[in-house]
């Protein structure tokens, strides 16, 4: 028998992390090609905070959350390949509705949990693991002799990059913004660690490898960082600018990819490097049998009650946390 109400965060208005309030919301029912998952564990991303704010667009009211683990608890019309009872996660469904204690998931976006690994660890891996996957493996597809520099790395995305990124063969150097967090970057193997709190991480880079030495430049931190991650390029270098966690990046001349040296701008995001049923399988499936191989360690560095959200947020926003955030509802 299903619930009527679960237990949400719905947002009725743009905000603050206090916007972030517990409600009873109808339990959602899952429609044609859909599975309705009872959730063990919900993801808390980046993206949560722009669509909280605003920076980007979602019509009102809304439950916000794009990752999430459980069970299957009933499935809509035309659902063949799962079943009530089945273990799966998910990331970034249209629809959002992750921060609740049960959403109504399209089911070409569920991923069965294979055994091995915990509900907590598969939703970890999911939204961030996906993203470092796709980073590291097919918008600068890494390998031996690349220098990689990779920003926030002790961050749910960065530290995961950092050991893919490892794991092909390439130098990482790391930044972060505390001595904490360089010690957590230094343990999943980056070769060097820059605290961007000791001055100008540019100029350490360049102490480290030389001016225009850096193959690709993974920079989710955005305002902030971007241009001086520009100029560490080599000739015909990649800016993967992924993320705005400093705020957006205003508009940028083409012109100055020329006079940088042939660079390469792009600005990925997950939902096209998982947009068809084959992709989005192979990445979880590597990153499933890293973590069980004990090549990947996915670390969640903080759990919150599924009420206290907007915990969870304050302390993302003011760079508070390291790994993985999970709300247990
Ligand atoms: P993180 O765990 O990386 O948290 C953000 C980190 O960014 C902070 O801990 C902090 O690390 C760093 N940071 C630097 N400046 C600021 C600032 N002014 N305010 C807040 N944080 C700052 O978050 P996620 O792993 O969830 O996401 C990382 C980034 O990747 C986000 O920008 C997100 O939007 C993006 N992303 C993009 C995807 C895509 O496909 N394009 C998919 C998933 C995530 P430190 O203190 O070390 O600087």
């Amino acid at each position: 028998m299903v619930a009527v109400v679960v237990k949400a965060i719905r947002i009725d208005r743009l905000g603050g992390p206090e916007v972030l309030s517990p409600a009873d919301v109808p339990t959602p029912s899952p429609q044609a090609g859909e599975a309705l998952v009872r959730q063990s564990a919900a993801g808390v991303n980046f993206i949560d905070v722009y669509l909280r704010t605003g920076l980007y667009k979602r019509d009102l009211p809304f439950v916000v959350g794009a990752e999430g683990a459980g069970v299957v608890e009933a499935v809509g019309e035309g659902v063949t390949e799962l079943k009530a009872g089945d273990r799966v996660a998910y990331a970034q469904t249209p629809n959002l509705g992750g921060y609740a204690e049960a959403n109504a998931v399209p089911a070409r976006q569920l991923v069965p949990i294979p055994d091995g690994i915990d509900d907590r660890t598969a939703c970890a891996v999911m939204l961030q693991g996906m993203t470092a996957h796709y980073l590291a493996t097919d918008t600068f597809p890494l390998r031996a002799g690349h220098i990689a520099l990779v920003h926030a790395a002790a961050g749910g995305v960065g530290g995961i990059l950092v050991q893919l990124a490892k794991a092909r063969g390439a130098t990482v150097i790391a930044t972060v913004g505390t001595e904490e967090k360089a010690a957590l970057a230094r343990g999943f193997g980056a070769d060097h660690v820059i605290n961007y709190a000791d001055g100008d991480f540019a100029a350490a880079v360049r102490a480290i490898v030389g001016e225009h030495a850096v193959d690709v430049a993974y920079d989710s931190v955005g305002k902030e960082t971007w241009e001086r991650s520009l100029s560490l390029l080599r000739p015909r270098g990649l800016l993967a600018l992924f993320g705005n966690s400093s705020g957006p990046v205003p508009g940028i001349e083409p012109a100055r990819l020329a006079s940088g040296g042939s660079l390469f701008l792009t600005r990925p995001t997950l939902g096209n490097y998982i947009a068809t049923r084959e992709e989005l399988l192979g990445r979880a499936r590597d990153l499933f049998e890293a973590v069980i191989g004990g090549k990947l360690h996915v670390r969640v560095g903080a759990t919150y009650p599924l009420a206290e959200a907007a915990q969870s947020h304050r302390d993302l926003e003011a760079r508070k946390t390291t790994g993985k955030l999970l709300l247990i509802p």
